[in-house]
C-alpha cells in the first residue's frame, strides 16, 4: 500500500522525536501549534477494522493517521474466507441473528453488544457495497447467502467465493489510498501508547521514533491466536495491542476464551494449519473418522465440532479426521481448492485431513458499545477488542461484521474526544514493551497447556512462561473453574450456571481476574 500523502507533506503533523534513548527519559512534549492539531485520530492496524475505522473518520471530515506494522497480505482480515454475517435475507432478521449469536456464545454473550452487531451489520454491509466491494450473487443475480455452523438460516455473504477477506481488503485499501485525509504509515510499528499526566492516551510512539498525537487512538491491532503453535493465523497475531493497552492502564477481559477452528489442514506439506472454511460444511461437506464413519453434526457451533474432533483424536491416537468436500462445486471455494491442489491434494476427489487449530481470540481489550476502552482517549475495535459480544464462543462470520460495525462506531465516537493539548507533557508508560514475538517454546506450551482441554497443573506451568500474554491467558483460564464454550477444563468439566454472564476482567497491573456481570 502506498502512502496517499506526498512525502514532503507526510510528516507535517507527526511529532518527530529521536528514537527512544536514555536522554529521552520517556517524556515528550507536544509543541504549541497554531495550525490544526496533528491528527484527529490515529488508527493502529490496517486489517478490516482499522481500514474501515480510518475511512469512516476521514469521510466524516477527520484527519487520520493509519499505522500498520505488517503488509496487508499478512493480516488475519486478508486471510478471511467464509464471509460476513448480516441479516439480509427476506426471511431473516437481526432478532434471529441475535438468537444464534447468543446460543453460540454459551451463556456469556453481552446482549447489548450483540444487539448492536446484529442490528447494524446490514447497514455496514451496504456501506461496503457503496465503497465498491462486490459480493457474490447467485445465478438469478440475487445476493448469494451461505450457511455456516451455528446459523439457523443462510446469512453469510461472500466475495470471490472463499476469497472474501482478500477482496474486501483490496477495495478498502484502495479507498484509503485515494482518501486525502488519511496518511498511511506502513511497516511502522507502534511500540507504546503515550499518555498525559491524568492517564488519558494522547499519542502513539512508533519504533522509528515518531510520536503521533491525536484526539483518539483506535487500536485495531488484531488477535492473539498465533500464540498457540497450531494456528490458522498469520505470524504477527501475538496480541501486541492487548499488551500496549494494558501498559497504558486498560483492562483486558475473557482471555481464557480462544476459539479453536475445527478444520485446519494437517499433514499436507506446505499447508499445515491452512483453514478450510466452515462454509464448506454449510454447503454439505461432511466429517469422517479414519474408518470413514461420521461422528458429529457438522453444523453445530465451532466449540462443539472442534471438541468432538479433539476427543476422537485423543481417544484413537489418529493424527486427523477427514473432511469430505467431494460433492461440493469447486467453483464455490476456488481459493481453498486451488491452495490444496497446489500442494498436490485434490479435494474434489480426495478427503482432506484436518484437525483443530487456534483461530480467534474472543477476549481482548475491554471496550464499550462505542469501542471505548477503560482508558480515556483509547479505543479498541475488531479482534483486539472484547465487547463481550461473542461470549464464550464466536458465531462463524460474526468477526468481520464486528470489525465494520464497531470500527464505524469508534471512529465517530473518537471524533468527540478533546483535541490534543498543545504544550502538554506526554509520558510513555514505563512498562511499554511490545509483545515480543512468542518463542517456539511458548507456542508449544500454549498448545499443550491452554489448548482444547486444560487442567489446573498445566495452566500453573504456563504461569511461569516468559511471554506476558501467555501468563495472562493461563491466569484467566485457571480462575474460570468450569467448562464453557471454547474454554474446557478436564478438572471442571461442567458448566457453572452461577457464572452465566460473568466476564473475567484482568485489571491493568493485576495478574488475577475479577468476575463481573456485563449487561
Ligand atoms: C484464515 C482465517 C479465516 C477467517 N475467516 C473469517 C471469516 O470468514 N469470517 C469472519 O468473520 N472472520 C474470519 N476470520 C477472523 C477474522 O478474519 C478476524 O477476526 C478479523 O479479520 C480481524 O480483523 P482486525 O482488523 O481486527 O485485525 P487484523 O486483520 O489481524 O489486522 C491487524 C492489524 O494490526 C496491525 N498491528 C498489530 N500490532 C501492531 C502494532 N503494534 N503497530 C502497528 N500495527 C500493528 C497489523 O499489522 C495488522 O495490520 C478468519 C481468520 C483467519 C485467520
Amino acid at each position: 500500500m502506498e502512502c496517499a500523502i506526498p512525502a514532503s507533506w507526510r510528516n507535517q503533523w507527526c511529532l518527530c522525536v529521536p528514537a527512544k534513548s536514555a536522554e529521552w527519559d520517556t517524556l515528550v512534549t507536544v509543541p504549541t501549534v497554531h495550525e490544526p492539531p496533528p491528527s484527529d485520530v490515529v488508527v493502529v492496524g490496517a486489517g478490516a477494522a482499522g481500514l474501515f475505522a480510518a475511512l469512516t473518520a476521514a469521510r466524516d471530515g477527520a484527519r487520520v493517521t493509519l499505522v500498520s506494522a505488517r503488509p496487508l497480505a499478512e493480516t488475519a482480515s486478508y486471510w478471511a474466507q467464509g464471509g460476513l454475517a448480516a441479516a439480509l435475507a427476506v426471511d431473516d432478521s437481526p432478532a434471529l441473528h441475535l438468537e444464534d449469536t447468543v446460543t453460540a456464545g454459551r451463556g456469556l454473550v453481552r446482549r447489548s453488544a450483540a444487539e448492536v452487531l446484529c442490528d447494524e451489520a446490514p447497514a455496514r454491509f451496504a456501506d461496503l457495497e457503496t465503497l465498491g466491494v462486490r459480493f457474490d450473487a447467485d445465478r438469478h443475480g440475487n445476493l448469494a447467502l451461505g450457511l455456516e455452523g451455528g446459523h439457523g438460516i443462510r446469512r453469510v455473504v461472500h466475495a470471490g467465493g472463499s476469497a472474501t477477506g482478500r477482496r474486501i481488503l483490496r477495495q478498502l485499501s484502495a479507498d484509503v489510498v485515494a482518501e486525502k485525509r488519511i496518511e498511511v504509515l506502513e511497516r511502522s510499528r507502534v511500540r507504546a501508547l503515550v499518555t498525559y499526566a491524568d492517564g488519558r492516551v494522547g499519542a502513539v510512539a512508533c519504533d522509528d521514533g515518531r510520536v503521533i498525537a491525536a484526539r483518539a487512538v483506535i487500536l485495531a491491532s488484531g488477535g492473539a491466536a498465533a500464540l498457540w503453535s497450531r494456528t490458522t493465523n498469520p505470524p504477527g497475531s501475538y496480541g501486541s495491542g492487548l499488551l500496549l493497552a494494558r501498559a497504558a492502564g486498560a483492562d483486558l477481559a475473557d482471555l481464557e476464551f480462544a476459539q479453536f477452528h475445527p478444520t485446519a489442514v494437517v499433514g499436507i506439506p506446505g499447508r499445515e494449519g491452512f483453514l478450510v472454511s466452515e462454509a464448506v460444511r454449510g454447503e454439505g461437506a461432511t466429517l469422517h473418522d479414519a474408518a470413514g464413519e461420521r461422528f458429529v453434526d457438522e453444523l453445530e457451533p465451532r466449540d462443539a465440532v472442534a471438541r468432538a474432533i479433539h476427543r476422537l483424536l485423543a481417544d484413537t491416537g489418529a493424527p486427523a479426521v477427514y473432511l469430505d468436500m467431494t460433492a461440493i462445486d469447486p467453483a464455490r471455494f476456488p481459493n481453498v481448492v486451488a491452495a490444496l491442489r497446489e500442494s498436490g491434494h485434490d479435494p474434489v476427489t480426495q478427503r482432506v485431513p484436518v484437525s483443530p487449530a487456534s483461530h480467534y481470540m474472543m477476549g481482548g481489550i475491554v471496550s464499550d458499545l462505542q469501542g471505548r476502552s477503560t482508558v480515556a482517549g483509547l479505543y479498541a475495535v475488531g479482534e483486539c477488542a472484547c465487547t463481550g459480544l461473542h461470549g464464550a464462543n464466536r458465531l462463524a462470520s460474526n468477526s468481520l461484521s464486528e470489525c465494520f460495525v464497531f470500527g464505524h462506531r469508534a471512529a465517530l465516537a473518537g471524533l468527540d474526544e478533546p483535541a490534543p493539548r498543545a504544550g502538554a507533557t506526554l509520558r510513555e508508560p514505563p512498562a511499554s514493551e511490545l509483545a515480543p514475538p512468542a518463542s517456539r517454546e511458548t507456542r508449544a506450551a500454549m498448545w499443550r497447556h491452554a489448548g482444547l482441554e486444560r487442567t489446573d497443573s498445566g495452566l500453573r506451568r504456563l504461569l511461569e512462561d516468559p511471554h506476558p500474554l501467555a501468563r495472562l491467558v493461563a491466569a484467566s483460564a485457571l480462575a474460570r473453574e468450569e467448562s464453557r464454550g471454547a474454554h474446557a477444563r478436564s478438572d471442571f468439566p461442567a458448566h457453572d450456571p452461577d457464572l452465566d454472564g460473568c466476564h473475567s476482567i484482568v485489571p491493568a497491573g493485576a495478574m488475577t481476574t475479577t468476575l463481573v456481570k456485563w449487561t
